[in-house]
Order: C-alpha cells, then sequence, then structure tokens
C-alpha cells in the first residue's frame, strides 16, 4: 500500500496550486563510497568539499558552452513553470524548471558573477553549503532529463543539461545515486545493467529460440558472438527476459529472419542502455560505450543497429561518434578503424525502427494486420527519442517511422492529444536515472499527465495498448500504470505488435 496519494486524473489537465516542500522528503538512496570510487570518484565527503563543489561547476561552464549560457540567459518569463510533468503531479513549486535551475544558477553567480559576488541579495545569489547539496540532491533526482520545458522557453534553456551539470558535481565530491552509478559498475564488471553474465544470456536466448520454434514451427535464431555477422545489434539488456520488452527482441529477430539479414548480438557489449548520461559524466558515458566499439571491432560487423531504447539511442545518435567513432567525429586509430570497416551505405549507427520501416518500404516484410485485431493501440513518443535524436532522413522521422510502422502492424491506431505527443510528449516519470523502487512516489505522480492523455483516449477509442519504444518507459509503465486502475499489461514494444503481424510462412 502506498504512502502517498496518486494524483487524480481529470476532465482536463489542470495545472495545481502550489504545495510549497511537498516533495522535499523525497530522497534516493546513495552510492556506497566502494562504488563511488568505481567510477573514479570520491567515496566520502572530505572537508573542503565546497571549493572542489564550486571549482567543478567553473570547469563545467568552461568545457560546455550551452551551460553557461543557460545559466545566464534566464529572464523569468515563467513559460517553463507549467510544463514539468513532475510540477503537474507533485506541485512543489521546486519541480518548476525555473525553480530547479534555480537551485544551480544560484550557486553560479554567487562565485562566477560580478553581481553575485559583491551584491549576493540582489540577485538571488547563494552559497555553496550543506543545505544547499541536499537540495540539489532532493530535486535534481526529481528531473528526468526529459527535455519537453526546454521546447517551451523562449531561450530553449535545457534543464536536463543542468541538472546532469548538478549531478556531475555531486559525483565528484562523492555525492552519487546507488542506482545509477551501481548500475553503472555493473556494466564495467558483467557488461550489462542487469548483471546478466555471458553463459546466462546465451541460456536465455537458447530458450527464445525453443520458444519461438513452439510458437511458429520456424528456426528464428538469436545468435551471440557470431564473427562475421553483418549486423550488430546493441539493445538494452532488459530485451532479453522483462516483459513487455521481450516480446520486441521476438519481433527483432523476426525481421531479421524474413529480410535474411546476417545478425548478431555480443555478449562483451549486451547493453544499449547508457547511464554515464544520466549522471552527466562524459567519462563513464565513453567508458560505457567503448565496449560497443570493442565488440563490432572483434566481430567484424559492417552495421550496429540499436534496439528499443531512448536514452541508449540519443547517446548513439549523438554521442557516438565522437565517443567511440560510430559516424564521422573520432580521431583515435580505433574510431577510424571502425569507420573503414562499417557498410557507409547504411546510418551509423541505425534504429531497429528505420531498420523495420526501409524494409517495410521495400516490402521485404509480410505483415497481417488483422493478427493484432485485439489491439486498439496508442503511442508514447519517448523523450529522449523526440527531442534529442532524430531518425531516418526526413525531419520529424523519429515521429513518423515508429507511427508507420506500427500503422502497417495493426488496424487500430489513434494519437493522443497532440499537445502530449511528438515533441511536446510528456516523460513516463521514470527516465533520467529515476527509474528505481525508492523513487516510486515521484515516479507515480510524475506519470500523471501521461496518465491523463491516456486515459482520454482509453474513454474515446477504448484503445488497450500502449506501444513505446523505450526499456525505461516499459518499465515504468509496467509499474505505474495500476496506479491509475489501468492493466499494467497494456504497455507493450512496437516491435511486439511487428512480431504478431509478421507472416513467417507455414509451420512445418
Ligand atoms: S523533468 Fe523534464 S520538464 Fe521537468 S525540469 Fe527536468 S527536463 Fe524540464
Ligand atoms: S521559460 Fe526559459 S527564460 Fe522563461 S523562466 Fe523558464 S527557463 Fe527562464
Amino acid at each position: 500500500m502506498a504512502d502517498f496519494e496518486t494524483p487524480a486524473l481529470t476532465e482536463f489537465q489542470l495545472v495545481p496550486h502550489i504545495k510549497k516542500g511537498s516533495m522535499a522528503h523525497s530522497q534516493t538512496f546513495a552510492a556506497k563510497p566502494e562504488f563511488q570510487e568505481d567510477l573514479g570518484f570520491p567515496g566520502e565527503l572530505e572537508e573542503g568539499w565546497e571549493d572542489v563543489a564550486v571549482k567543478k561547476l567553473g570547469e563545467l561552464t568552461t568545457k560546455y558552452r550551452g551551460l553557461k549560457v543557460f545559466l545566464d540567459s534566464c529572464v523569468k518569463c515563467g513559460a517553463c513553470t507549467d510544463k514539468c510533468h513532475y510540477y503537474l503531479g507533485t506541485a512543489d513549486p521546486l519541480n518548476m524548471p525555473v525553480a530547479r535551475q534555480d537551485l544551480l544558477r544560484s550557486v553560479y553567480r554567487r562565485y562566477y558573477t560580478f553581481a553575485g559576488k559583491y551584491f549576493p541579495w540582489l540577485v538571488g545569489a547563494r552559497k555553496m553549503t550543506k543545505g544547499m547539496l541536499d537540495k540539489w540532491y532532493c530535486y535534481f533526482h526529481q528531473c528526468s532529463q526529459c527535455r519537453r520545458c526546454s521546447v517551451f522557453c523562449p531561450y530553449g534553456i535545457d534543464t536536463a543539461e543542468i541538472s546532469m551539470a548538478a549531478r556531475e558535481i555531486m559525483d565528484a565530491v562523492s555525492v552519487g545515486q546507488k542506482y545509477c552509478n551501481e548500475i553503472i559498475g555493473k556494466v564495467y564488471k558483467i557488461g550489462n545493467n542487469l548483471g546478466l553474465p555471458e553463459k546466462a544470456l546465451v541460456n536465455t536466448l537458447e530458450g527464445l529460440e525453443e520458444d519461438v520454434k513452439d510458437e511458429t514451427g520456424i528456426d528464428v535464431r538469436f545468435p551471440v558472438d557470431q564473427a562475421g555477422a553483418d549486423v550488430l545489434l546493441i539493445t538494452p539488456s532488459a530485451d532479453f527476459f522483462a516483459e513487455p520488452h521481450i516480446d520486441g527482441l521476438i519481433g527483432y529477430g523476426k525481421v531479421f529472419h524474413q529480410a535474411g539479414i546476417n545478425w548478431t548480438l555480443s555478449s562483451h557489449a549486451s547493453e544499449a542502455g547508457n547511464f554515464g548520461m544520466f549522471i552527466g559524466s562524459y567519462e563513464n558515458m565513453r567508458r560505457v560505450a567503448l565496449r560497443i566499439r570493442e565488440a563490432a571491432l572483434d566481430l567484424k560487423v559492417k552495421r550496429i543497429v540499436v534496439g528499443e531504447c531512448g536514452h541508449a539511442w540519443r547517446v548513439a545518435y549523438s554521442f557516438w561518434n565522437t565517443l567511440i567513432g560510430v559516424g564521422h567525429g573520432g580521431n583515435d586509430p580505433y574510431a577510424k578503424a571502425l569507420q573503414q570497416q562499417l557498410d557507409p551505405n547504411y546510418p551509423a549507427p541505425q534504429h531497429i525502427i528505420e531498420l523495420t520501416y526501409d524494409l517495410i518500404q521495400k516490402g521485404a516484410l509480410t505483415l497481417d494486420k488483422s493478427a493484432n485485431d485485439d489491439q486498439r493501440v496508442t503511442f508514447h513518443d519517448s523523450c529522449n527519442v523526440a527531442r534529442a535524436s532524430r531518425m531516418g532522413t526526413m525531419p520529424g522521422g523519429q515521429f513518423v517511422l515508429p507511427r508507420e510502422v506500427i500503422k502497417s502492424s495493426v488496424n487500430h491506431y489513434f494519437d493522443m492529444a497532440p499537445e502530449t505527443i511528438h515533441e511536446n510528449t510528456f516523460c513516463c516519470g521514470g527516465g533520467g536515472g529515476i527509474l528505481t523502487d525508492d523513487l516510486i512516489e515521484i515516479r507515480v505522480k510524475g506519470a500523471q499527465p501521461r496518465m491523463q492523455a491516456l486515459m482520454d483516449v482509453v474513454q474515446e477509442y477504448d484503445v488497450n495498448y500502449l506501444a513505446a519504444i523505450c526499456a525505461i518507459c516499459k518499465s515504468q509503465f509496467s509499474k505505474v500504470l495500476p496506479y491509475y486502475k489501468f492493466p499494467m499489461d497494456m504497455i507493450g514494444s512496437v516491435h511486439g505488435l511487428v512480431s504478431n503481424a509478421i507472416q513467417l510462412g507455414a509451420k512445418q
């Protein structure tokens, strides 16, 4: 039984009256010192930490010019105040994007602006103190780095970047989050977020081959470490056994099978997720991503395809080029070798949706939409795909391609209200390192705007399937849907729909 109240779903999305401090008690578990040290951070808060934090803040504003612009340019117009799902769901004023930014901006002003140094009371400049650090820890772990607020800000100020910087500064003084940092440690030791070792991965995939054979009569393969395969699939480890993620993996396998694409997974790089981005650490993001390059070089693949995972696609699309040389940008010998190795006729990287969409356009897949006639489907645009990356060659392809893949697989599709989809999409409430049980209250409350939009299409069109292309969204919705009286199995993979519709041939 939850010890908090689930927000009500009403006729229209309401902007709540302010409830000061209503989420001030929210505390995510802290990472233990040994886990901090694994990631190259100090284990304990040491004397003089305030100076370290202020110095780190200065470094970040020099290194990331955008961060400095964001900190300098807010005019307090208020356009962002009611755009964050966490404010709408909690009414805590510190969950207004501008107020969240000001937690860091006030410290920046105190140490790095003339007015803040000499007239701090005039410009709201504040010292870096333990009280401030505690507020950062509380409220920067109530931001899913979804970037919705930036769409409505006339200056494009991106709170996600400010939130990442705050987490990076906190890690620099030892104050890290258990959920993200321990998961990154697991990737370093084992290769994936779930700590699934190679043998267990191989067994799981063999079991999956048997299940698909039983269901279809066809030998659909889920190969691991096949040197010389054309395609390396990098997918979130949740796809290997979590529900409904695994239906998506089965769908990818069937697509590769029908298109005759020689593909493989890697036991060394068995994770698409990259929590280095959530903690704002370029070094850790790179270290996680390097495993993918190592696997691609070892297996001599020609293409790299990314499975259904929102933030992983953001890292792949926006950062893999300079991080590891997938695409143009990396300059070291390994990056250059990989650029030589990958087939220039395909995007590097390519999203699985893009691959399936292209195959559908070419008529290479046989899809029977009526196989999904019991599904009435809507699509949740995942934040990191919608607002932080693109897909395919057309502008807005990240909105069009997933919907076209769905519409090729189902007869009944209905969009949610326009102000809640595409670049206006509401976060699931669990992104950006929030998907942990110790933050269940903020997860449930932050899901309210998405649940509100979902309720509208459920009532109007009898929608019973919420499709998504993000492992975090899928896990988050499985957990929070019941709080809003929706069935937890209403959430599904886009490739789960493809999997149902694809006609692989008659049973043997
Ligand atoms: S959760 Fe999203 S909308 Fe809210 S402050 Fe963070 S980036 Fe902005
Ligand atoms: S919309 Fe932009 S400029 Fe206006 S208050 Fe919010 S962050 Fe500041």
